[in-house]
């Protein structure tokens, strides 16, 4: 058993990409575990496009990270050592105890992990990133059986389930995504129909020809150029669900591009644009994770990981999603369960 924790903290605040220098990583020692504290051993943590965010002082949803705080994240480990008669050593825990190789604290923020359910699809499908992908398609896209939805960030966490939720749902599922190889994977592994690579220079054009019936959903997790091209192919009475838009987050804290140059078709096609928080949703969690476990079970729904092997490598994973360099979540392994 160790008496020393591993931890990541803010140094300084990022101008452009996330980097290893915006952090320390120190080591620090672990009290003896005081009565009704639980100690739990992190065996992985997320890291997410929104790192970026919190790093910032923009205006958000929820407050940023504070300079010299413990990196926010999700994660999920084993209990090691409990002074609480709610958790025995084994027992498997998730929570949101930030990038660090312990968390050693009361019990209130942990959650027991359903047995059964590998820490992949835990800290993946069946966490809060399948129930951004479910309740922003289905509850803010409201796709019909027979329209067309399209996703950006297409190969990525979030978009590989929605294009899979879509098609469950009867839809014709358009990809977006930033590699011919990424474009035929969504289309060859996750049953998209089509997929178009955002490097193309008349992006428009292109999703004109993948959507001949125009596009009713557009599930946006990228912005910028991605979203303008999906304005332009919007049907009347389409809707716009802004997940995220991961162009713009390296210019937070300094200045951000004007856009979406064409917002006047907003009124010309009457669309309704939503931006939505998964968190608004929390009170609603089994909703969503009741069918993605299900989907799974029945193997119509699939998801792919990117794990990153060690804590010391947690900026660089952040690098990776803003690089392109995942298909699936990526996760960072930090110690075998
Ligand atoms: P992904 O696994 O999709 O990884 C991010 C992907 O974004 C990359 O793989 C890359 O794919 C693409 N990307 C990065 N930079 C750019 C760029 N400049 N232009 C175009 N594409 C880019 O991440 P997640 O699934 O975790 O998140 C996807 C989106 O969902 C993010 O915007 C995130 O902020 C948002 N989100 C929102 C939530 C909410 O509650 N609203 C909750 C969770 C996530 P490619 O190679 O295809 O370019």
């Amino acid at each position: 058993m160790k008496s020393e924790n591993q931890v990541w903290r803010l140094r300084s605040r990022p101008q452009g990409m996330l980097e290893t220098s915006h952090f320390s990583l120190s080591k620090e020692p672990l009290a003896e575990l005081p009565d009704g504290q639980v100690r739990v051993r992190t065996t992985y943590l997320s890291v997410d496009p929104t790192d970026r965010i919190w790093a910032s002082e923009a205006e958000q949803y929820m407050p940023p990270v504070e300079l010299g705080e413990v990196m926010r994240s999700a994660a999920i480990g084993v209990v090691e050592a409990s002074r609480h008669p709610g958790f025995a050593p084994g027992d498997r825990v998730s929570g949101r105890w930030g990038w660090q190789s312990y968390y050693q604290g009361p019990p209130e923020p942990l959650r027991p992990v359903p047995p059964g359910v590998s820490p992949l699809a835990a800290m993946s499908v069946l966490s809060f990133i399948g129930a951004t992908a479910y309740f922003g398609l289905l509850e803010v896209g409201q796709p019909k059986p027979g329209e067309t939805v399209v996703v950006s960030a297409a190969a990525g966490a979030v978009g590989s389930l929605v294009g899979q939720i879509a098609k469950l749902h009867g839809c014709r599922v358009v990809g977006i995504a930033g590699t011919e190889d990424k474009c035929r994977y969504v289309v060859e592994e996750f049953g998209f129909d089509a997929a178009v690579c955002h490097r193309e220079p008349d992006l428009a054009g292109a999703l004109r020809k993948a959507c001949p019936a125009g596009i009713d959903v557009n599930f946006e997790n990228v912005g910028g150029r991605v979203l303008e091209s999906c304005i332009a192919n919007m049907n009347h009475f389409g809707r716009v669900a802004i997940c995220g838009l991961i162009s713009l987050y390296n210019q937070l804290g300094s200045t951000l591009p004007p856009g979406p140059a064409n917002f006047q078709l907003v009124m010309m096609k009457r669309l309704r644009v939503q931006g939505f928080i998964v968190s608004d949703y929390y009170p609603r969690l089994m909703e969503a994770i009741g069918p993605l476990a299900r989907w799974l079970k029945e193997g119509k729904l699939k998801f792919r990981t990117d794990v990153v092997d060690g804590l010391e490598n947690a900026p660089a994973a952040v690098q990776r999603l803003f690089t392109g360099a995942n298909i699936g979540k990526v996760l960072v392994k930090v110690a075998d369960e």
